[in-house]
């Protein structure tokens, strides 16, 4: 399977779906990690424009570490629309070239207006990205691709509806996770969090929930025609 997993800044994969991601290329299965934004406003000392690129480096670290090809879309985080008609066309044009066989992606409600916006956005453009008269580089794909939500920061107000096992994956989600120096400093700073501790409580939980020592969790997009008569979470 070709897996796409979009994320709205450059650390929110690993923190959603990190243990995942590694279980789908233990299997042997091609992952892509997309972050829309570059995460230029994320730190209280470091300056936008020097910040971006510091923040797509520690993305494209991590998504090694975890075996996936690293794709960004460079948006600044203080963009006047997130998804411009530019934005939309880039997008467009990595589902495309991915070719997604499952999309995992942020919930439809969570902690940031920014999280909800790319939910939204990926399931009205994964749409588009079939439709042969929307002219991108690589050509239309013929299947609406299935979504899959991962959780909300703190799993707040996200009921999961399928759980994957990350025991064996956790210690390298967190190596990965540890990849965004300028975050683990941006979120104590700014939060007052440990953030690896932060990430590994809420897999803990997770796994409490369904009966191993940790888990991520999911909840389908369960819309025609994007349902499958098999599981495609590992
Ligand atoms: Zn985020």
């Amino acid at each position: 399977m070709n897996v796409l997993a979009v994320g709205c800044h450059p650390d929110d994969l690993e923190i959603g779906c990190g243990g995942t991601l590694i279980k789908y290329v233990k299997a042997g299965h091609k992952v892509f990690m997309c972050h829309i934004t570059n995460g230029d406003m994320g730190h209280k000392v470091i300056k936008p424009e020097e910040l971006g690129p510091i923040r797509i480096k520690e993305a494209k670290k991590a998504a090694e570490l975890i075996g996936a090809e690293h794709i960004t879309l460079n948006v600044s985080d203080n963009a006047d629309y997130l998804f411009s008609k530019e934005t939309e066309e880039k997008l467009i044009e990595v589902i495309r070239y991915t070719k997604p066989d499952i999309i995992i992606t942020h919930n439809d409600k969570d902690y940031s207006a920014q999280h909800e916006a790319t939910c939204e956005a990926v399931k009205s453009l994964s749409f588009a990205a079939t439709v042969p008269h929307i002219i991108t580089r690589s050509e239309h794909i013929s299947n609406v691709p299935p979504i899959f939500y991962m959780d909300t920061l703190a799993g707040t107000r996200f009921i999961p509806s399928e759980y994957v096992d990350i025991t064996q994956e956790i210690e390298l989600k967190l190596q990965a996770l540890a990849c965004h120096e300028s975050q683990i400093k941006w979120m104590s700073d700014h939060d007052k969090i440990n953030f690896l501790d932060f990430v590994k409580t809420c897999s803990k939980f997770r796994g409490l929930q369904c009966g191993v020592p940790y888990a991520e969790a999911f909840r389908q997009y369960a819309e025609w025609p994007r349902l499958r008569p098999y599981r495609l979470l590992p």
